[in-house]
């Protein structure tokens, strides 16, 4: 029986409209849900990457000098287009990556905000001035925009990711080329559809898709002067390696293993709620996930029960379902890793609290690429299952006997992206804000993520690099300072001094 759903063919954006692929190279798109393969994506060569830098760079003269009112313009028509296709868009991502579609729409909003916060460019781009540095001698600094610049995301935040990056490089006068996830291609190839619907001129939002050669295409290629990359550590490791050693400005944000720790006297409703939404949305594959849970005793039963009875109730279903409160993981591949936690935790010493393997699935296929909630008790710091990030539907409770070993945990831990505290107690909580070595805290919040004018960025080996995203962390990556000194001619001008300057 032949399928019934016609295959997508999905290929790169460049110079304002659609740019099919010359290589032969291509990878597949799955259909979580059912586990088909839904299509192809063109894999760029480095012909292409060239291709697509040559149209960014021929785009950015004319966009450097366009006016900051008339940048602004085209991003508010962006954002109304944005707000208009959100939907449609939510489920585009969700067909691809599996969440759910209200979740989806959840990303497509928090990348709104980052296109909002752009839009008053205007505003942002305003240098200083002194008068009368020196007498009748002023100074003033100007942000200018560094030229073509890159962006390389992950597959979990197929929208929210690369909206971290663009709206502000765009508006601060730069032209971009994405490269975004090989896994969900299809929402950055909308996002540029809607970019041209906004007047944004040709050339000036480019993507290519691809692996690793597009990527190396971009690291070593002689007129992309900034990276911007988000995805595991490893490869934001390479990233951030490679793109300073070609001489770029580079921000690369890596994987995480986020805790959270709750105390005795936390609302333990409160939490359970939090760890459940926390560790199980998005089938866990978000970079501020909670992973680890941090019992300081004796809450850890009381805590356990509470979460076993909310697990209980999620569904576990389809992405384009309402009544789904959670999807498949991406790849077949991908359950199958994050599965095997569950044999490695109770080979070293783990208790298997709650088997996500078995749990039932409301439609959907069953070749779907399903893995329920899970969780692992008395896990320690040896195991592999804390150590690594499983980016997945497991959470691991680590018991602890007080706030000082739970810090010490934190601590010794190198990812340094996100944690939350439980507590109700106002000093302790304090007191973890201000030594806790992590980038992002929540404060009886499990997942907490910077809104788009403050900037988002983990610490340790969550980042790598000197730049947070967006925020004015993400306009004075996107631009360089100019100072300038000047005077103008008048009565008192004249005379040669061989002096370094100084004030007078
Ligand atoms: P990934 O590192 O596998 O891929 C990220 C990007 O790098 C993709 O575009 C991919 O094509 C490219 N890539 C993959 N291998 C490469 C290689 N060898 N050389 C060059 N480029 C390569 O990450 P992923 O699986 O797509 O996403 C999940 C990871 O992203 C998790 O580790 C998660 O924590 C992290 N993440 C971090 C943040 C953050 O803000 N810190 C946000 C979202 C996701």
């Amino acid at each position: 029986m032949t399928d019934p759903t016609p295959s997508k063919h999905v290929t790169h954006w460049i110079g304002g409209k659609p740019f099919d692929g010359g290589s032969d190279r291509r990878g597949d798109i799955y259909e979580p849900a059912t586990g088909r393969v839904a299509g192809t994506v063109d894999f760029a060569s480095e012909a292409e990457v060239d291709a697509a830098v040559a149209a960014a760079k021929a785009a950015f003269p004319a966009w450097r000098d366009a006016s900051l009112s008339k940048r602004a313009r085209v991003l508010f028509r962006f954002r109304e287009l944005l707000t208009a296709h959100r939907d449609e868009i939510a489920r585009l991502i969700s067909s691809e990556h599996g969440k759910v579609v209200s979740d989806a729409a959840g990303e497509v909003a928090r990348g709104l905000e980052v296109v909002e916060f752009a839009c008053g460019i205007p505003h942002l781009l305003k240098g200083g001035f002194s008068e009368n540095v020196s007498t009748r001698v002023d100074a003033y600094s100007i942000l200018q925009p560094l030229g073509v610049v890159a962006g390389i995301t992950p597959f979990n935040f197929p929208a929210m990711v690369p909206m971290w990056m663009f709206p502000v490089a765009i508006a601060c006068g730069n032209t971009f080329v994405l490269k975004p996830s090989e896994k969900d291609p299809s929402a950055s190839v909308r996002i540029a559809e809607l970019w041209a619907e906004a007047g944004l001129p040709d050339g000036v939002f480019n993507v290519v898709h691809g692996d690793k050669a597009a990527v190396d295409g971009l690291l070593h290629h002689p007129d992309v002067k900034a990276v911007s990359f988000v995805g595991s550590t490893p490869i934001a490791r390479y990233i951030y390696e490679t793109a300073a050693r070609n001489g770029k400005r580079v921000q690369a944000l890596g994987g995480a293993k986020n805790h959270m720790v709750v105390l005795p006297d936390a609302d333990l409703d409160l939490a359970a709620d939090a760890a459940v939404s926390a560790g199980f949305g998005s089938a866990g594959e978000r970079c501020m996930a909670i992973s680890v849970v941090v019992a300081v005793e004796p809450v850890a039963d009381e805590l356990l029960a509470k979460v076993r009875e909310r697990v209980a109730k999620l569904r576990i279903g389809p992405g384009d379902d309402p009544a789904s409160d959670m999807g498949p993981l991406v790849t077949g591949q991908h359950r199958d890793k994050v599965a095997s936690y569950l044999d490695s935790g109770v080979a070293q010493g783990a208790t298997l609290a709650i088997d996500g393997r078995g749990t039932p699935v409301t439609g959907g296929g069953g070749d779907g690429f399903w893995l329920g909630p899970s969780v692992l008790d008395h896990v320690t710091p040896d195991m592999d299952a804390y150590k690594d990030e499983i980016f997945g539907p497991v959470l691991s409770v680590v018991r602890t006997g007080s706030y000082e070993e739970a810090m010490e945990l934190i601590s010794a831990n190198p990812y340094g992206n996100g944690t939350a505290i439980f507590t109700n107690d106002g000093g302790a909580a304090r007191r973890f804000q201000n030594e806790v070595e992590v980038g992002m805290v929540g404060i009886n919040v499990p997942i907490p993520v910077p809104m788009a004018y403050y900037s988002f960025g983990g610490w340790k080996d969550s980042l790598f690099g000197d730049s947070h995203a967006h925020g004015m962390e993400g306009v004075h990556f996107y631009t360089r300072t100019k100072a300038v000194t000047a005077r103008w001619l008048d009565p008192s001008h004249g005379g040669v001094n061989l002096g370094f300057p100084t004030n007078g």
